[in-house]
């Protein structure tokens, strides 16, 4: 980008910094962070938050459409129609309180909803709801309507496209059948056939709330797909099952399976489907090691880059003993001149686990860039440490990544010390849906 390019988004840091920081100073600043290889974006957050301003953009996305609801969403504003809607009693903090619950449906998908107002709803109404929030209850995505949320019945309008006769209800029974390679996140419940890879418990919750929930892979001719059972629903391993009411939830944009005790199983002739798909045997599974909970020489993984954690990125270690050390003091070793090192800390998860990863400084290198010397003199320049954090971030986080190197073991669980990592290209994304995968609440 040319400065007459940049010059409107320098304009627009200018006004997000109120004039406390020249023109020339941003055009500056953002064509270093810019030839760092930041993205436009985040260069602008950078340099906006470095000079004490408000990110604009970091305002909650509007969620409008069914379909693109996720996790986390707080902030929806949707024009749906009450496909079922139901009322019961609860009790929040000891007092009783009646809620509304059902689903809610436009042309793009259907959701459960809850309601904590005393806003009439009934079947059949078309809502506009603005200020909905979303909660997960045992991995299903809710809408919720709370405090801030406003609920209005919309009059007079009809929905085109909402056709709601094909939208399968929630629960068993009526769900269309599908395939494990057209499975895709959001598209609510399902009946489907496949082979259990695996069944892996897990313990979930705490303080006396603790429960068993089953994690796996499910296979039929088309692929596999990881699950997860909410209950203890005698899934046996090799066997062949048919599941009706099983929901595709959204992780991270990939679809996940999910099963509960409303789902109607059934056990059924291994002739049943097809030739099981294989997937790719190389990489090794992440379940299987940790069931075995010992370590690994020379293994190779493949999964989706969770997160990254601090210290990441451009650290300084004791010359002595190595350590990561914060402001050259070591707590075995005092005052010290830290040494520049790069590494990554994170979390890669394959979809039948997760594990720890520590990726050393040549693949760290590899994915900035620039040696060690090279990042800490861009860095110095930016006045900005966290540079290469964000780098590594926009290069690894969320993505399907493959990783070689060793297993450790330890009071901490398995660690992956990474000697060589590479991110798989986009174009062998359907083998992302193997590798999907997060258990709730505990993970
Ligand atoms: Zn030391």
């Amino acid at each position: 980008m040319d400065e007459q390019q940049l010059a409107p988004h320098v304009q627009e840091i200018n006004q997000a910094l109120n004039g406390t920081c020249s023109e020339e100073q941003i055009m500056k600043e953002l064509k270093q962070y810019l030839s760092f290889g930041i993205v436009l974006k985040e260069a602008k957050r950078s340099i906006i938050r470095k000079y004490g301003g408000r990110t604009t953009e970091a305002a909650p996305k509007v969620v409008r459409k069914v379909s693109e609801i996720k996790s986390s969403d707080g902030n929806i504003e949707l024009v749906a129609k009450v496909m079922t809607v139901d009322t019961k009693e609860v009790n929040v903090r000891g007092m009783p309180r009646s809620i509304r619950f059902g689903i809610l449906g436009d042309e793009t998908g259907h959701c459960p909803f809850t309601s904590w107002g005393d806003w009439e709803i009934n079947n059949e109404d078309i809502l506009r709801i603005q200020g909905a929030y979303t909660k997960e209850f045992r991995g299903e995505l809710q809408i919720n309507f709370g405090n801030n949320t406003s609920v209005e019945k919309v009059e007079g309008m009809t929905f085109d496209n909402l056709d709601v006769d094909n939208i399968p209800p929630l629960g068993a029974g009526g769900a269309r059948e599908v395939k494990i390679e057209d499975l895709r996140p959001g598209m609510g419940t399902v009946t489907i056939s496949g082979k259990v890879m695996d069944v892996i418990p897990k313990v979930i919750g705490k303080d006396g709330n603790e429960r068993t929930i089953y994690g796996g892979k499910l296979a039929d001719e088309t692929g596999r797909i990881s699950y997860t059972a909410w209950n203890d629903m005698g899934l046996n391993k090799g066997e062949v099952i048919k599941i009706e009411g099983a929901y595709v939830r959204d992780w991270k944009g990939l679809p996940q399976l999910n099963f509960d005790e409303r789902c109607k199983l059934e056990t059924m002739d291994p002739d049943a489907i097809g030739e099981i798909s294989t997937g790719s045997d190389k990489p090794v599974s992440m379940g299987e090691l940790q069931e075995a909970g010992t370590g690994a020489e020379d293994v190779l993984i493949e999964g989706i880059m969770l997160d990254i954690r601090e210290p990441s990125g451009l650290i300084y270690r004791c010359p002595e003993c190595r350590k990561a050390v914060r402001d050259n003091y070591c707590n075995t070793h005092g005052d010290v001149q830290g040494v520049a090192d790069l590494r990554v800390k994170g979390t890669v998860d394959d979809g039948t686990g997760a594990v720890s990863l520590v990726l050393k400084r040549d693949p760290t290198v590899s994915v900035v860039g620039m040696d060690v010397s090279k990042a800490e003199q861009h860095a110095k320049e930016l006045g900005d440490e966290s540079v290469v954090v964000k780098l590594i971030e926009q290069r690894l986080l969320d993505k399907l990544v493959q990783i070689r190197g060793n297993i450790i073991s330890d009071d901490f669980g398995l660690t992956l010390i990474g000697e060589e990592i590479e991110v798989v290209e986009p174009e062998r994304e359907p083998l992302v849906e193997e590798h999907l995968a997060k258990y709730e609440e505990g993970a």
